[in-house]
């Protein structure tokens, strides 16, 4: 192809791709694909330097800005990173360095890059804003999310002007939970932490972003040197100190083979980190070289990202078929010869909906690509063209629901089966609800459910409480004996007893998580006091906003739904929260802002957290004027010496318990 038009046609293509993966944080290609077509653009436009415009996205930061935040002017750009694939790009940026610094080896400092979000923080003692990289020029003021993630402080103990930059990311934990969770209250699945970090920030509920799990590492401080300091490694150090969450993983390394040595020893530990980095970002520790190296319009000189190669296999799509969702929501799965990607077997891989097929125009019998997205959900690249055969079969959707068969539904992109009683709905509907998170019925997983609801024992939520009914009936099934019911049984009654997070959870209301679930029991006390509030009054509440809002009062307003909450309570299920409420608790932490520091003799840093936030207390990360009490276990460090020269109230753990009593 003329070079020209090629360049064109990729330009195209990143442009659609950048406003996929920026704006609506939803990529419809792999990184893999993105870098290698720009790869693609960056050489056609070193042999033909006249092609190479300023507005090309070789040029440009990819990022942009959405009206409905309020703008942020950086004071000094938020630029990207060059990119490195082997060690040969990474010798040869090292070159370059030692070249105009006139050096025979340079120290790097060897970072975690973090799949997340960038984004700058400018304190003014406290937080003033914190901000999107956007273009790279003017990001979005994302600070009442931000502000939302425990580990970030609120308050410094710095009156001049500081500005630190860093990536907001979603824990693999998180992402997890999130996931299960978004698949039962059928909402779309995030296909890796970077979209899932970036989809979070970007909200303008700042309730969605409170309840995502998120956290961050802080990088760069662009203003080191007004504090005196010459070496990237010492602005982490003291970035540290300020209670800035830094990477523990960084290393100082001399000269590029110790580089490239960490690399390999990454490449190793990456899967065991508890958060996704796509690739180790490298940069110069000396900051009074940086103007000497000097910036592209992109990017700065004096560091580059070298990233991992993507892990992608090749295998073959024999069939597709659909699963129902509890809401009815079809989704179409890729039935593929089974294939070892990043550690596991490969079998099925979402498809999303119909027009995500359409548009990789998917054949059943093609060869596909796939990659594990963030190591989480195994996806369909693209197809492999020059391997289809003559004897592929055409996609077409199905128009019937798999299970009911009742005519679909389109909404946007998405088909949906509306029949109340499809029995699809029903059966995914009691799997969730004895899940662990929920009423935590052991015994009762999917494979039972289904049994069950074939054989007619449940059809309902409320047919679980009515179980003993069929014991001889279940004893006379294969795989079932005395004690396997029994035990299932006891868990049943059990369940009987949970407090009401729990059952709230089970319910599978839309957008009600386990963890909202739970800050909702624990303001309202019990079912009836939430069934009555107004969507004025869960709006104000810290952490609900107005999706939920609607969400509740829609549930609570369906005559079907209190029926079933009124049957549940005849069969003896229990609708109070069994921790103490916050307005009955009363207690002497309720409405502090809590940190934790060293090791209690008595419990664990998570059930100190719980209890607190129980009582209404605001359990956070590091010490700040905005603290008001710091409870020290055996072996406090830093934090208790803050919280002293803050003169910030310090317990003991014996002062602790006797409070939280
Ligand atoms: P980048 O992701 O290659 O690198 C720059 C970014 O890395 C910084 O802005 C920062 O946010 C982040 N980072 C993480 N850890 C860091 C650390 N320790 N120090 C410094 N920075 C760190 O560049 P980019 O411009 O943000 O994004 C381009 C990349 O995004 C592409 O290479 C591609 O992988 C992906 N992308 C994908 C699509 C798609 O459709 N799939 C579209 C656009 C971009």
């Amino acid at each position: 192809m003329d070079p020209k038009a090629r360049v064109e046609e990729i330009t195209r293509l990143l442009e659609k791709y950048n406003y996929e993966y920026y704006v609506l944080d939803n990529p419809s290609v792999s990184d893999a694909e993105y870098d290698r077509l720009m790869q693609e653009l960056i050489a056609i436009e070193t042999a033909h330097p006249e092609l190479r415009s300023p507005l090309s996205p070789s040029q440009r930061v990819g990022g942009m800005v959405q009206d409905e935040f309020k703008k942020v002017t950086h004071k000094r750009m938020m630029l990207s990173l060059a990119n490195a694939f082997n060690d040969d790009d990474l010798r040869d940026f090292d070159k370059k360095i030692r070249d105009v610094l006139g050096v025979n080896k340079v120290r790097y400092m060897a970072e975690m890059k973090i799949d997340g979000l960038g984004i700058s923080l400018v304190y003014r003692n406290r937080l003033i804003y914190a901000a999107t990289r956007g273009d790279g020029t003017i990001g979005e003021d994302v600070t009442s999310n931000v502000i939302t993630i425990k580990s970030v402080p609120s308050h410094i103990d710095l009156n001049e002007e500081y500005e630190i930059r860093g990536e907001v990311f979603m824990p693999k934990k998180s992402l997890e939970r999130l996931n299960k969770e978004r698949e039962i209250t059928g909402e779309p699945l995030f296909a890796n932490a970077r979209n899932a970090a970036a989809g979070s920030i970007r909200q303008l509920d700042s309730a969605i972003a409170a309840n995502r799990g998120l956290d961050a590492f802080w990088y760069y401080v662009v203003n080191a040197k007004d504090f005196g300091l010459r070496y990237h490694s010492e602005a982490l150090n003291m970035a540290d100190k300020l209670g800035f969450k830094t990477n523990p993983e960084r290393r100082l390394c001399n000269g590029i083979d110790e580089v490239i040595d960490y690399i390999a020893e990454y490449t190793e530990k990456r899967p065991s980190l508890a958060y996704d980095i796509d690739g180790i970002v490298i940069k110069v520790d000396d900051m009074d070289m940086y103007d000497k190296l000097g910036y592209t319009s992109k990017t700065p000189r004096w560091a580059i990202a070298y990233k991992f190669p993507p892990e992608e296999v090749i295998t073959k799509l024999t069939d597709i078929i659909y699963t129902v969702g509890r809401t009815g929501k079809i989704t179409p799965n890729a039935v593929l010869e089974p294939v070892r990607v990043a550690g596991s077997l490969v079998q099925r891989a979402t498809l999303h909906n119909e027009d995500f097929i359409r548009d990789k125009d998917l054949k059943i019998g093609d060869y596909v690509v796939i990659r594990k997205a963030g190591d989480v959900i195994p996806e369909v690249v693209r197809v492999v063209k020059e391997r289809r055969s003559a004897d592929v079969i055409d996609y077409k959707m199905i128009e019937n629901c798999p299970v009911c068969g009742s005519p679909l539904t389109r909404v946007d992109a998405m088909h949906f089966c509306l029949n109340p009683h499809c029995e699809a709905k029903r059966i995914e509907g009691i799997i969730h609800f004895s899940s662990r998170d929920a009423m935590d019925i052991e015994g009762l997983g999917e494979k039972v459910a289904e049994q069950f609801f074939n054989q007619g024992f449940i059809k309902s939520i409320a047919d679980i409480y009515d179980l003993a009914k069929y014991r001889e009936d279940i004893i006379s099934l294969d795989g079932w004996k005395d004690k396997s019911i029994d035990n299932l049984l006891a868990a049943i009654e059990k369940s009987k007893e949970n407090s009401l997070e729990k059952v709230l959870f089970g319910l599978g209301i839309k957008e009600v998580g386990a963890k909202t679930a739970k800050v909702l029991s624990r303001i309202y006390g019990d079912i009836d006091a939430l069934a009555a509030a107004s969507e004025e009054e869960l709006v104000e509440i810290p952490d609900v906003g107005p999706v939920l809002s609607k969400s509740l009062v829609a549930w609570f307003g369906d005559e079907k739904n209190v029926q079933l909450v009124n049957e549940l309570k005849e069969k003896g299920l229990n609708f109070k929260y069994l921790g103490s409420t916050s307005k009955a608790a009363n207690s002497y932490f309720s409405g502090k802002t809590v940190v934790l520091t060293g090791t209690l003799a008595s419990m664990g840093r998570k059930e100190a957290t719980t209890l607190l936030e129980d009582v209404g207390a605001k359990v956070t990360g590091s010490v700040s004027k905005a603290t008001d009490c710091v409870i020290a276990g055996t072996e406090a460090g830093s934090k208790l010496d803050k919280a002293q020269a803050l003169g910030i109230q310090v317990l003991n753990e014996e002062e602790f318990l006797a409070l939280i009593k």
